[in-house]
């Protein structure tokens, strides 16, 4: 069984449609669980966060790379794409991707010359026939025409970076609709009127990547909703309640059983604290100093006083460029603590 399009349902909701395809068309109707906060956006931030160069790693690692481009072996190729692609990144994006080989190698099938010469308007991206002994677009193997297709999917998950970026960057959205117009032909949607739940539903049937960003952005525009950065992983999110959101549900990058949100608490609070105690210090040697300067009336000690205002302000700056820690200005200061005592 293969997946031959992804439906969408009005309300943001999920269904796969896969295909037997020898023989008789089977579909088989899955639906997906969106409750637990997905909904429109989060496919097309979750493919434009993935990591392109693991697709040519799994094409590469096939077992049958070194096989002829026959139908069967195609077949079987697929198959085995699918599970490495899914394992990789996930049932929805795994066989999103893996929709995109098919509908390209079904083109292959049906003009094999032809649409060899079709893949000469994508550019050759660095080092993707690297370490083979390939160095144009061809069919000498299983492995030679997909590494020869990967451009085409790159295509796709490159324009969903690039409508995420947009979107989280309050940029003119006149980019978007401008790459919708050129890659317009690359849409392969099928609309259908279904009853479901005893309801009359819109199903959008999507063959490729492409279709399914084309109406994930639709809504996206449509329900005005945003694209954010993590300040954590850096990676895209749709964030749920606040549009302000800086930190995303993922497991954060630096502590597996953090998310990016629990771990940007932590973080915040520990700053927090180091900020309170660098204040705290401050004010204790400003103090101690202005009194002695005070008291005194000694040139020497008001000099030191201006010495160390000077020498904080540079500090805090230097924390401010990221060119020392929090901590460091603290050692600092508790050197410089030490030093008022010694007086
Ligand atoms: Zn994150």
């Amino acid at each position: 069984m293969y997946l031959d399009g992804l439906s969408f349902i009005e309300d943001g909701s999920y269904t796969f449609l896969f295909t037997e395809l020898t023989g008789e068309e089977k579909i088989q109707l899955i639906p997906l669980d969106f409750n637990n906060g997905k909904g429109f956006g989060n496919v097309l931030v979750d493919l434009a966060n993935l990591n392109f160069e693991r697709i040519s790693f799994i094409i590469r690692n096939l077992n049958n790379a070194k096989d002829d481009c026959n139908e069967k072996n195609l077949e079987t190729t697929l198959e085995i794409l699918n599970t490495m692609l899914v394992d990789e990144f996930g049932f929805i994006c795994g066989s999103l991707i893996q929709s995109d080989f098919f509908c390209l190698l079904s083109d292959y099938i049906k003009n094999k010359n032809e649409f060899i010469k079709t893949l000469h308007n994508y550019n050759c991206p660095d080092g993707l026939f690297k370490d083979t002994d390939y160095d144009d677009w061809g069919d000498r193997t299983i492995e030679h025409l997909l590494l020869s297709i990967l451009p085409a999917v790159g295509t796709s998950l490159a324009a969903c970076h690039k409508i995420s970026s947009c979107i989280a960057a309050n940029e003119d959205l006149e980019l978007v609709v401008n790459l919708f117009t050129k890659l317009i032909n690359n849409q392969r949607i099928d609309y259908k009127i279904s009853v479901m739940g005893g309801k009359i539903t819109p199903i959008y049937k999507v063959h490729n990547i492409f279709s399914m960003i084309s109406i994930e952005v639709s809504k996206i525009l449509e329900k005005d909703i945003d694209i954010n950065i993590c300040n954590n992983c850096k990676k895209f999110f749709i964030p749920l309640n606040r549009s302000d959101t800086q930190f995303c549900d993922n497991v954060s990058p630096q502590d597996e059983n953090k998310t990016c949100k629990e771990y940007g608490r932590y973080i915040n609070y520990l700053t927090k604290t180091q900020n309170d105690l660098a204040t705290k210090l401050y004010k204790q040697i400003y103090n101690s100093k202005a009194n002695k300067a005070k008291r005194t009336r000694n040139i020497i000690f008001q000099n030191d006083l201006n010495k160390f205002r000077l020498l904080a302000k540079k500090y805090k700056n230097r924390i401010k460029l990221g060119e020392i820690t929090e901590d460091e200005y603290i050692i600092w200061l508790k050197d410089q603590k030490l030093g008022n005592k010694e007086d």
